[in-house]
């Protein structure tokens, strides 16, 4: 690749400031629970608070939840409006396109407004089940319940009590502990994310807002924190500069988010993607579902500095092709040894052998095998036990794949935005009991090796 001259600027710089020991780039309190050495990873995780998101995310996040017979009640507590029983229910795609297309649909301003309009219907939602006398009652305050934990979560406010919620009452070292008796420590990897860049500047709290509380939280807590980057960002080399310089180093790893509307391989993070394979930074990269994408139509990326244009017709399709795994390999081919995760691991349609996405699988099988450092997480998709369990019987597999798999795959959770789907204790104990004597290599030996921390 030839580069500009503020390329080359940025990597003469980078190489002046940046180790390339991932160790120096970790707290204390990492780096005490390591030396203990009695811990288990969560290796996708987000602590971002209400004030890092919008009106049309939570929505669309929650109308993600609904299946089954909830969509009725979802769709009443998104858009306020009661479904008339004569009227077919969407499926849940066509009321996420239904947001896309008209927000005016969502009745709320803001986000503040749309929790406590939310929180008064699920109040009332929840003592309607109270009275129903059908067996549906007892899922849907369950339901109901997960909902009120996500407003509840959303209204703290802080990325530090997001994540003590998480730590206390959803994270894996508890079930392990509960199971063993035991007293493992929890490291979390929390990924940054940047909403404002693909969705029109739309979020209160500033990407550098979000950035620095990040970074400020995992200074006193163990957590890996990752900076999350976009092309289309002015001063990326800039903040990428202040967030990895030796003197305080502010990040961990760095997160990738291309349904937003951009390629890994766009020719403006290629020197980032340079500069994180000389100094041994890990990546993580959405590699799952469509729920979150860019609105643009058609969408213009840049791929080794190709313009490409995607226009299929509808919104998934077109977020989809953004999110393919065989996107990396560009960049893969540039930088042979990049420290990559693919997050969701192609996701849970894919695992589920859904025909749209189930071509990822052994595509990811085979990039393992092409690159050395290339992992997957199987965060999010836990909501499925089908995926579990299909994951599962590849991972025991003693063939190429199977071997690849017990070396490369990273436990995670993807929480909050896992919660809408999924009653995370029992979804993490599933896992668990499925994966039995391989759960070590998941939450722990492979992701000191993803991260390069061994
Ligand atoms: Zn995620």
């Amino acid at each position: 690749m030839k580069f500009t001259s503020e390329q080359i600027d940025f990597i003469a710089k980078a190489n002046q400031t940046i180790s390339d020991d991932p160790k120096s780039r970790i707290s204390q309190v990492v780096r005490d629970v390591l030396n203990e050495n009695n811990y288990v990873f969560d290796a996708h995780c987000h602590i971002f608070d209400g004030d890092c998101i919008n009106v049309k995310y939570l929505a669309t996040r929650m109308i993600a939840g609904a299946y089954g017979r909830f969509k009725a009640w979802i769709w009443r507590l998104v858009t306020g409006e009661q479904y008339s029983s004569n009227k077919s229910i969407l499926s849940t795609e066509q009321m996420i396109d239904l947001i896309y297309e008209d927000p005016k649909i969502l009745p709320d301003k803001d986000l503040a407004s749309a929790i406590s309009r939310m929180e008064k219907e699920l109040d009332l939602m929840e003592e309607e089940a109270k009275n129903m006398k059908s067996a549906m009652a007892f899922d849907l305050i369950e339901f109901i319940k997960r909902y009120k934990t996500i407003i509840w979560l959303l209204r703290s406010g802080s990325m530090e009590s997001v994540y003590k919620v998480f730590e206390t009452n959803y994270a894996i070292h508890q079930v392990i502990n509960y199971r063993t008796n035991g007293n493992k420590k929890l490291l979390t990897v929390a990924l940054g994310m940047d909403l404002n860049s693909g969705w029109e500047g739309s979020i209160p709290k500033t990407w550098e807002e979000q950035n620095k509380e990040l970074a400020a939280v995992s200074k006193n807590y163990p957590i890996l924190p990752y900076f999350p980057i976009d092309p289309r960002r002015t001063n990326l080399y800039y903040e990428f500069l202040k967030a990895f310089n030796e003197n305080n180093p502010q990040f961990f790893g760095v997160k990738c988010y291309p349904a937003l509307g951009y390629l890994p391989s766009d020719e403006r993070l290629m020197p980032i993607f340079q500069i994180c394979e000389e100094k041994n930074i890990p990546i993580m990269t959405h590699c799952g579902g469509e729920i979150i994408s860019t609105f643009e139509n058609p969408i213009k990326v840049n791929r080794l500095g190709e313009i490409i244009t995607i226009n299929d017709s509808n919104r998934k399709d077109r977020a989809r092709k953004l999110n393919e795994p065989k996107e990396w390999i560009p960049v893969l081919n540039q930088y042979k040894k990049l420290r990559l995760c693919l997050g969701h691991y192609g996701g849970g349609a894919a695992w589920e052998n859904k025909p749209s996405t189930a071509h990822r699988i052994p595509e990811i099988l085979d990039m393992m095998k092409q690159y050395n450092n290339l992992y997957a997480d199987f965060s999010f998709n836990l909501e499925s036990l089908t995926a579990i369990r299909n994951f599962r019987n590849k991972l025991f597999k003693d063939d190429d794949h199977g071997k690849l798999m017990k070396e490369r795959s990273l436990f995670g959770t993807d929480f909050w935005v896992i919660l809408p789907l999924s009653d995370l204790i029992t979804d993490q104990h599933n896992f668990i009991v499925e994966t039995d004597d391989l759960i070590n290599e998941l939450v722990k030996t492979n992701v000191l090796k993803y991260l390069s921390l061994v």
